[in-house]
């Protein structure tokens, strides 16, 4: 498990209870929606509200300590920041998933082939995944 208090504050942010359950809540889910954010916390801070919520997760996001996910035709998911990964997207449990990539490999490629100098991936593949395939 992640030392939330620490990563907060190593990215300038203020420690609050809120924010440490938020951590623990996207670490344990991998990716999760504000609104599936908001019913799992609810139940520890009942006067929380999703303004405030939305607060937080705007502080943490511009401080790189959370990112976006963007997966057409669904809800934008939130995620600790990690290694540059892609994701799996599965069209029929809507899980997301984490896929290691070489994205050096990729760059490089990218950079031979056309000159252009990626700084920012955002990769999505859509489909179904291993335990859907099988129900
Ligand atoms: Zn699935
Ligand atoms: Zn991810």
């Amino acid at each position: 498990m992640m030392n939330y208090e620490n990563i907060l504050r190593e990215h300038n942010l203020k420690v609050t209870n809120q924010r440490v359950a938020i951590l623990s809540i996207i670490e344990q889910k991998g990716h999760i929606s504000i609104e599936d954010l908001y019913s799992k916390i609810k139940p520890d801070f009942p006067s929380i509200s999703l303004a405030t919520l939305y607060k937080n997760m705007h502080a943490m996001l511009k401080n790189g300590l959370l990112a976006e996910v963007k997966v057409e035709n669904s809800k934008t998911h939130f995620e600790i920041v990690s290694d540059n990964h892609a994701h799996l997207y599965c069209e029929k449990c809507r899980e997301l998933v984490d896929f290691d990539i070489e994205f050096e490999k990729l760059n490089n490629d990218i950079l031979k082939g056309s000159g252009f100098l990626l700084n920012k991936t955002n990769l999505t593949f859509s489909g179904i995944c291993i335990s859907c395939q099988n129900i």
